[in-house]
């Protein structure tokens, strides 16, 4: 119920008035967002790359509302491609966009040409482009685009997400050789039509996706901070004998920073989904949906400041 609440505050521009204005959420913001700026992203990517892991760039901003907007941000990602590159960082930096962002509301094809052009940036720097999930009314679309990408760049990388009924069908059908596949359990508020509610069964529905993943020929991301997942990731790597060149972990920036280094430690690639930008807003309500023990203290200080 405060999960689907959140979710949907954060479409909700009175709330966004009031949080973007206070400054309890820009402590909180800094958690979990390098900063505004390219530079922050690059010198955050070098801190992270310096203790062993490698990195996903979000360019923050979704729900483009015209065609201006669109092309800004995918100049933003080809801009910050160029960053990366100058400093020796691209690779292992990746980057990681919502189609949304570069378009996807006001017409599919634009967002496709212009993902093309930030995959294109991106491959001339030696590097690729992981296309995010958004909400269920999006899953087709984004496919569709990333097959039309991966014609011209086989590696860019897909997100499929464990709480849609769907999933593991998408998964067989993505576990092929070159594939690089995304796993989450998923961040928007999705009807029971669609999508698992409970979230037992959006862990089962998790390990059954893996298993597919990883029985595969493709190149899995197991996107999880959940402990019992992240060890059934290290089980299954075991039993199908996967070297740390074909599969990764990916964690948020912010979140269990000791796990994400214990598990390079271990010898694992762990990729780090490092957002930078001023759109912060809907990020942040997603993070607060996962992490409700935090809503309370964010909403005491909200009433006294
Ligand atoms: P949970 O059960 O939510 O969390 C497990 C534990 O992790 C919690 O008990 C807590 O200790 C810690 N934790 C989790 N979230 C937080 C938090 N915000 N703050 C503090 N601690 C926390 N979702 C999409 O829908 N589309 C995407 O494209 C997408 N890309 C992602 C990329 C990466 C690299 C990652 C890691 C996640 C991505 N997500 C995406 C979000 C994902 O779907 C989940 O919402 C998020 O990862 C929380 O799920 P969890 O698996 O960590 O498990």
């Amino acid at each position: 119920m405060l999960r689907t609440a959140i979710l949907a505050a954060a479409r909700t521009p009175t709330v966004e008035r009031l949080i973007t204005n206070a400054s309890v959420a820009r402590s909180l913001v800094a958690r979990y967002v390098a900063g505004d700026e390219v530079a922050d992203a690059v010198r955050v990517s070098q801190e992270l790359i310096a203790d062993g892991l490698a990195v996903t760039l979000d360019q923050l901003g979704e729900d483009t509302e015209d065609e201006a907007g669109a092309a800004a941000t995918t100049e933003a990602y080809c801009g910050l491609l160029d960053a990366l590159a100058h400093a020796g960082l691209a690779p292992p930096a990746e980057v990681s966009v919502k189609l949304s962002a570069v378009g996807q509301r006001l017409d599919p094809k634009l967002a496709t040409e212009n993902a093309r052009k930030i995959c294109q940036a991106a491959a001339a720097v030696g590097t690729t482009v992981t296309l995010d999930m958004e909400d269920h009314t999006t899953t087709d679309l984004t496919l569709d685009t990333l097959s039309t990408l991966r014609v011209d760049y086989p590696s860019t990388g897909a997100v499929l997400q464990a709480y849609l009924r769907r999933t593991e069908t998408d998964c067989r059908e993505l576990a092929h050789a070159g594939s690089r596949v995304r796993l989450c359990k998923g961040a928007y508020a999705e009807p029971e039509s669609v999508g698992f509610e409970n979230a037992l069964d959006v862990d089962r529905s998790y390990v059954r996706c893996l298993n597919v993943l990883m029985a595969g020929e493709g190149y899995p991301m197991i996107a999880t901070h959940d402990p019992r997942l992240v060890a059934i990731g290290e089980e299954r790597a075991r039993w199908y004998d996967r070297t740390p060149d074909t599969f990764e972990f990916q964690m948020l920036y912010g979140v269990r920073s000791d796990e994400q280094r214990r598990l390079a430690r271990d010898g694992y690639t762990v990729r780090i989904y490092l957002p930078y930008g001023r759109d912060w807003y809907p990020y942040l309500m997603r993070r607060l949906a996962e992490r409700p023990a935090y809503v309370a203290l964010f909403a005491r200080s909200l009433v006294s400041s």
